[in-house]
């Protein structure tokens, strides 16, 4: 989600009047991770805002079904590094035309993505293709 909070510094709005600033929420089932993954995903929802809108975005939010509360973001030029470095590895896989195998790991249960991901396939996928041809065909 966006919410738009009104701002001096920030871009019109079709319909309204004033200026708004945006601040990308992204809303998860669970807890807090201790790994960055769902910060880096918000600061990737806020660079891409930036590029659409043409404004900066210093901060966002992560909502967690658990707590039920809201964890703020910085968008630091840490977060910003680390973000730009994982982007520069996808567009070399991309360019590779290699897709990497889903490493299965407890969080994929109640992963969005799952069903486009299938990391079950990946870790059931341990038999060579002769193996399977050979226990199907007997
Ligand atoms: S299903 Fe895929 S994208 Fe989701 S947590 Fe598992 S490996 Fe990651």
């Amino acid at each position: 989600m966006v919410e738009f909070y009104s701002s001096n510094d920030g871009i019109p709005l079709n319909g309204y009047n004033g200026l708004w600033r945006p601040y990308p929420v992204e809303y998860k089932r669970g807890k807090a991770k201790l790994e960055d993954c769902d910060r880096l995903q918000l600061c990737a929802q806020a660079v891409c805002l930036e590029e659409m809108l043409c404004v900066r975005i210093e901060t966002g939010a992560l909502f967690y079904g658990e707590p039920r509360r809201r964890e703020v973001v910085k968008f630091t030029a840490e977060l910003r590094d680390k973000l730009k470095a994982i982007v520069e590895d996808m567009h070399k896989l991309y360019e590779q035309k290699y897709t990497p195998k889903a490493v299965k790991r407890e969080g994929c249960r109640s992963c969005s993505l799952k069903d486009l991901c299938l990391p079950k396939l990946g870790a059931a996928n341990e038999t060579s293709v002769l193996e399977y041809l050979e226990m199907h065909l007997k």
